[in-house]
């Protein structure tokens, strides 16, 4: 295995401490990964390392584990209609980003590596730091200076290391690769870091697994899309491995506030539309540019989905009527519930409906 640069084709080690190619800047994607294999889930093993068999590791890698994966995939009746819910707020951190750091930080200690940096203003930068305190890495994070108290009381529990920077969430972003380039420290980045984005693909085989087939419909909240891009290769490795027919519709769900991909999407662009950043509830998925725009608008595309947008009031009443149903999610992942207020009525009651529900109630007010 290596990685590669997706755009002009550079090769690098597998432990490069580089996070974009080093010539054009483009993404680093894993190369020569091993294929899904059903044969091979070890299947007594009731987290997301019942992979680990086709997992993109370096052999002798232990997997650093908190017991991460296999979530609930719970049924609602949603407007007299079932849906499933892929409950992924139960993850050991309260969200989604566990299936990537869990992944990260195993690749992370086999490298060798001591010190780990991020930039997040919440749920990657907790998941990191609760990762690096179980696995004794130092971890420093960079957040934007208004976010989220909650999840900052979070990530300096689990004794990381947090720079409040000021501006808008790119200014955090600067400064930890500034901080990366003098320290000897491993970009942990859940948003550039291959080893995330191969983590993130586990959602998908465990909802195979959960319901015997693929869903027809994939609705999940996108920022800079690693969590679409994620699901999508996860389903796209069972059509290869001849498991499932088709890939799902996959239905990227917005704030209308921030909306690059949704705007996009509706004037039939490639690239994710130009928008200022902003605030919206749904702070998870604030990303004015994403750096998996493009990739998620070509999925999306081919795979016959939708981007859309909600406005701050559905959300808010998303989160509150799903309550209503048992499950407390953050704003966040309550976009996809809005979202899904929008194209229900357009799909066939045959069809199979799944939403990521990314992180918990707990996290926001
Ligand atoms: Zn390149």
């Amino acid at each position: 295995m290596n990685l590669q640069c997706a755009e002009c084709g550079a090769v690098y080690p597998l432990n490069t401490r580089a996070w974009v190619c080093e010539t054009c800047g483009g993404v680093l994607e894993i190369i020569g990964a091993p294929s899904f294999d059903a044969a091979r889930i070890a299947r007594a093993d009731s987290s997301l390392w019942r992979y680990r068999a086709f997992m993109p590791l370096p052999a002798q890698a232990p997997p650093i584990s908190l017991g991460e994966g296999w979530t609930p995939l719970t049924p609602i009746q949603y407007d007299n209609r079932e849906i499933f819910c892929k409950l992924d707020f139960l993850n050991p951190t309260g969200s989604f980003k566990d299936r990537g750091t869990t992944v990260l930080t195993s690749a992370v200690k086999a490298f060798g590596y001591t010190r780990v940096i991020e930039d997040s203003s919440g749920n990657a930068a907790a998941a990191l730091a609760g990762y690096a305190a179980f696995a004794n890495l130092r971890a420093t994070i960079f957040t934007p200076a208004h976010a989220s108290p909650m999840k900052l009381a979070q990530i300096q529990a689990y004794g990381a290391e947090l720079e409040k920077i000021e501006g808008v969430r790119e200014n955090a972003a600067a400064a930890a690769q500034q901080a990366v380039k003098q320290a000897d420290a491993y970009y942990a980045s859940h948003y550039y870091n291959p080893f995330f984005l191969a983590g993130l693909q586990t959602t998908a085989w465990e909802i195979w697994e959960q319901l015997g087939r693929a869903p027809d419909i994939m609705i999940a909240p996108a920022g800079h899309g690693t969590n679409l891009v994620g699901l999508y290769r996860g389903f796209r490795a069972l059509r290869d491995a001849g498991l499932i027919a088709k890939i799902p519709r996959m239905v990227a769900a917005q704030s209308a506030v921030v909306a690059p991909l949704a705007l996009a999407y509706a004037r039939g662009a490639a690239a994710p539309a130009r928008v200022e950043p902003a605030k919206t509830i749904a702070e998870g998925i604030a990303n004015s540019q994403p750096l998996h725009g493009r990739a998620s608008l070509r999925l999306i595309r081919e795979t016959g989905g939708a981007a859309l947008a909600a406005s701050e009031d559905e959300i808010r009443a998303a989160r509150s009527k799903l309550a209503r149903h048992g499950l407390y999610v953050e704003p966040t992942s309550a976009t996809a519930i809005a979202v899904l207020e929008k194209i229900i009525a357009s799909t066939h009651a045959s069809e199979t409906i799944v939403v990521s529900l990314t992180g918990s109630g707990l996290k926001a007010l």
